[in-house]
């Protein structure tokens, strides 16, 4: 790693450090369609203009800066997205878009000439953690979320996602699938920090990704009776509460029983007042696994169990396995030969475009305690560096020889 790697990494994390970082909890606030937000990509604007890239918006709004011109050839796209998760990490999203300038940058500096042109992508509301839905830039421009669904989408206090962009600035018209922006990316890389704890104990500062694990989220609606908490007996009881802890713990155990992971990690009690019986509760089931059977056996034993209290379940989303392109994996193992392929239970914007049709691959950094979407979320610097070389050696690999018949 060249001293100079060293020092823009240092700078460019530096300049991100303070945007968007809450005072007191000392996560990141970088919701789409906000001041933060607006920082966040007249940053990115900086970095693509000052290495004379052509910066191009496409109809949601991701910002995409190319060395070159991928309307000629389609080109290679690296890169994340800015935004996070409420009180989220560093890491998850800045360093695939940090490393991507870093390997462009030493590309250039070593006087490599590209066969196709080189794309850095932000992806907007990566995280979906203002409107609700993840990934909903990629997910836009592929067509997977109709313009209409995502300008219909409200945050937290109430606004659409159509208020929210005419408040930017943005025309909401413009809004919708984007088929020559998709048709620009030729292949997709994008490096990640690593969610979960594989890499340190596998001793080793990257992996690859192969898969990601199918997903879905449940809402389940149990129904109750409101009265006083201190003058009905339990025998009289209708306390939707009681059924939505019995069925959280009922998920905790089918997760358990099938391999999976199984979480409820939101809630709204109804009326939610200390000394009243819950007349209603609802509670949102995330489950994920390496298998889609063993998924769908847990949450229909979760859902047996919300039966037996007389909740409904509605199914909310459903995201089969995406595989990661097997031909274009295999060239990127020929680089990296020792690095361990993982599978991931988290969703990004690489799944989107590989799901699209695109030929996607990505790269993990190891994140030494696993913790991620939190303040804590860690990677070492030298891991970082480590993982910048390994996206230049994958992006000079898939850049330097124009492949033969259909290899990506
Ligand atoms: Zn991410």
């Amino acid at each position: 790693m060249t001293s100079g790697s060293a020092r823009s990494f240092d700078r460019q994390w530096a300049e991100l450090a303070e945007i968007g970082r809450h005072p007191q909890t000392g996560g990141y606030r970088r919701y789409a369609l906000t001041r933060e937000d607006h920082d966040l990509r007249e940053w990115f604007a900086g970095e693509a203009t000052d290495r004379g890239l052509d910066l191009t918006l496409d109809r949601m709004g991701n910002q995409w800066a190319w060395w070159g011109d991928p309307d000629t050839t389609p080109g290679l796209v690296t890169g994340s997205h800015l935004d996070s998760v409420p009180d989220g990490g560093a890491y998850d999203g800045p360093l695939g878009v940090v490393s991507a300038f870093i390997a462009l940058d030493r590309l250039r500096a070593s006087g490599f000439l590209p066969w196709r042109p080189l794309g850095i992508v932000n992806f907007t509301d990566e995280e979906g953690a203002r409107f609700g839905v993840a990934c909903a830039g990629s997910r836009v421009i592929t067509g997977a979320l109709a313009a209409d669904r995502a300008l219909g989408l409200r945050d937290g206090d109430g606004l659409s996602m159509a208020e929210a962009l005419r408040a930017a600035g943005r025309d909401p018209e413009l809004i919708g699938a984007d088929p020559e922006t998709v048709r620009r990316v030729g292949a997709f890389v994008e490096l990640h920090v690593e969610q979960g704890r594989c890499l340190v104990d596998l001793d080793h500062p990257v992996a690859l990704g192969t898969d990601i694990w199918p997903h879905g989220r449940w809402r389940l609606d149990f129904p109750g009776e409101a009265n006083h908490a201190g003058t009905t007996r339990l025998a009289d009881r209708q306390d939707a509460m009681i059924g939505l802890a019995t069925t959280v713990l009922a998920a905790r155990s089918a997760a358990t029983a099938h391999g999976c992971v199984a979480t409820v990690g939101k809630t709204v009690i109804t009326p939610g007042g200390v000394n009243a019986i819950p007349s209603a509760a609802t509670g949102w089931l995330d489950a994920r696994g390496a298998d889609e059977a063993a998924v769908r056996r847990t949450v229909d034993e979760v859902s047996a169990a919300a039966a037996d209290w007389g909740a409904t379940v509605t199914e909310e989303s459903w995201t089969a396995t995406t595989r990661f392109d097997l031909d274009l994996l295999a060239r990127v193992r020929e680089v990296l030969p020792a690095a361990p392929l993982l599978g991931t239970g988290a969703g990004h914007d690489a799944g989107i475009l590989a799901t699209a049709g695109i030929p996607t691959a990505m790269i993990f950094v190891r994140n030494p305690t696993g913790i991620s979407h939190s303040p804590v979320e860690h990677a070492e610097r030298d891991d970082c560096l480590a993982g910048v070389g390994a996206l230049t050696a994958v992006l000079t690999e898939l850049l330097g020889t124009e492949p033969a018949g259909a290899r990506p």
